[in-house]
């Protein structure tokens, strides 16, 4: 699995043209981000990897039964019950296009996000 070379920047970019609207403030989908500032980004969220692939199942749940609305409210929804920092989450989901639900469903995975499986050492 190895998704991440397969995602094409054009095809994220075509995608996010069409779902955003003037709702998410302040982002630029002309220039796709900085790499880096991507990766910095990226490297604030605030979960592992069973939080994020709870999030994930959680908002792709509410995406199919609801649609997206093209903000984050499924994904708030989970962050509120269980205790995750909204401005973190937001931030570190962005670094991996899920500037939305549905981007969040289809963007951020598991395997891009921890791409080896880290054993906890006990
Ligand atoms: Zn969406």
């Amino acid at each position: 699995m190895d998704r991440v070379n397969g995602l094409d920047l054009d095809d994220v970019r075509e995608l996010a043209a069409l779902e955003e609207d003037d709702s998410v403030e302040g982002v630029e989908w002309d220039e796709w981000q900085e790499d880096e500032d991507r990766w910095a980004d990226a490297a604030v969220l605030p979960l592992d990897r069973p939080r994020l692939e709870s999030l994930l199942g959680h908002v792709e749940t509410a995406v199919e039964a609801e649609g997206c609305d093209h903000g984050l409210r499924a994904t708030d929804a989970w962050a509120v019950r269980n205790g995750v920092s909204l401005d973190d989450l937001h931030r570190g989901l962005r670094g991996y296009g899920g500037h939305c639900d549905c981007e969040v469903m289809f963007n951020v995975d598991p395997d891009t996000v921890f791409p080896r499986a880290r054993a906890s050492p006990d």
